[in-house]
């Protein structure tokens, strides 16, 4: 779908130059840490390879969340190292991930049983995961310097760093202080001159001193490559330029009495004369059944509401107050006139999950 003709010109477009630049502005707020592109779920369906071959002069590493994702890079000729955040699922990754330089997170039992037991030709790198609070992947703190030991002591294992996640990535909340200290505590106690991970995008924007305190940091950034900050009130970001443009064509246009009712289940109703334009873009294509009437669009600059519930392959806005509406203009779902911050809140979820829900039926385009 991503080759050939598209006669339907629904698309996102990708920008290239905003991607370059958000990586230009996180360099800058790095300091002398280390930048580690997160790529997973296809660079959060902006595409993995295209967006991998963009950053890899300014990245230190990626991170995908499991070994196909890698494997895909290398393929494409990637050769930064490549974490993979889920670590491996079985011991038959280990000496693929030792061939091709990929750094599983060691984060359970078997995983470490894995490294120490199964026959490697050459030593494997691997992650060290602390669940300093989260809840989700890695060992209890107290559990930590145990583990590190065995791992060290392994002439299978070529380096370790040391990793957690933070639950709430806002470095002024009271919890991600707690983790960020517990994380600190726990690697001098582990081993002082490990390297280190725990900034993720949300946690380096809101970061107001040198996150690394002192040490040499591996950042894992994601979501603020991609042009997005996580709503940080109050904090002073960054400008940040949106990489993905979600755009569809208007296909329809009608007028309709007061009173009448729009789209399945007739949950809009026109208060007034209205004239309702239909745009070829649905759920099955990854904009949100759960986007509410009133859900902004950008269309002719101005935001227009939605009106009726988000069917499988369009949606229906009122277009009233707009003078010069036709077939084939196009809408802005999301994009640099309208945040996805602003669609993820009518449609109540995050721009995470809206960009990586954008399907394959809506073809990539690199602008
Ligand atoms: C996805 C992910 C990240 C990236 O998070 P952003 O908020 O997009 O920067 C970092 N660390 C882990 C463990 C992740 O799973």
């Amino acid at each position: 779908m991503t080759h050939g003709l598209h006669f339907r010109s629904t698309r996102a477009e990708i920008s290239r130059q905003a991607l370059t630049h958000n990586v230009q502005l996180i360099k800058e707020k790095l300091g002398n840490n280390y930048l580690i592109g997160v790529v997973k779920a296809d660079a959060y369906g902006h595409g993995m390879i295209s967006t991998a071959q963009a950053i890899a002069a300014n990245v230190d590493a990626y991170a995908v969340a499991y070994i196909d994702e890698a494997l895909a890079l290398r393929e494409a000729g990637l050769t930064q190292p490549i974490v993979l955040l889920e670590g491996c699922f079985s011991a038959a990754e280990l000496p693929i991930c030792a061939h091709y330089n990929l750094l599983p997170v060691i984060h359970q039992q078997h995983q470490l049983d894995a490294v120490l037991t199964t026959r490697l030709a050459r030593p494997v790198g691997v992650w060290l995961k602390a669940d300093t609070g989260l809840h989700r992947l890695g060992w209890r703190p107290e559990q930590l310097p145990a583990v590190y030991q065995q791992l060290d002591q392994s002439t299978q294992v070529a380096s370790i760093t040391l990793m957690s996640h933070l639950a709430i990535g806002d470095t002024r909340h009271q919890f991600t202080q707690q983790q960020l200290e517990a994380f600190t505590d726990l690697c001098a106690q582990t081993k002082p001159s490990a390297q280190m991970s725990v900034i993720n995008s949300p946690a380096l924007l809101s970061a107001t001193k040198d996150i690394s305190n002192g040490y040499a940091h591996w950042v894992r950034s994601g979501i603020a490559m991609y042009g997005v900050a996580p709503i940080l009130e109050g904090v002073e970001l960054p400008p940040l330029q949106p990489v993905m443009r979600l755009l569809a064509p208007i296909i329809a246009l009608r007028d309709i009495p007061q009173g009448d009712t729009v789209g399945y289940g007739g949950t809009w109703r026109a208060t007034r004369p209205s004239k309702i334009a239909t745009v070829a873009i649905g759920y099955a294509d990854g904009y949100p059944r759960s986007a509410a009437n009133g859900t902004p669009v950008w269309l002719h600059g101005k935001q227009v509401p939605l009106a009726g519930t988000v069917s499988m392959d369009m949606i229906t806005l009122d277009v009233t107050d707009l003078e010069q509406v036709a077939i084939g203009d196009e809408v802005e779902l999301w994009g640099p006139n309208l945040s996805v911050n602003i669609v993820a809140e009518h449609a109540n979820t995050i721009s995470y999950d809206l960009f990586t829900g954008v399907s394959q039926r809506v073809p990539r385009l690199e602008v």
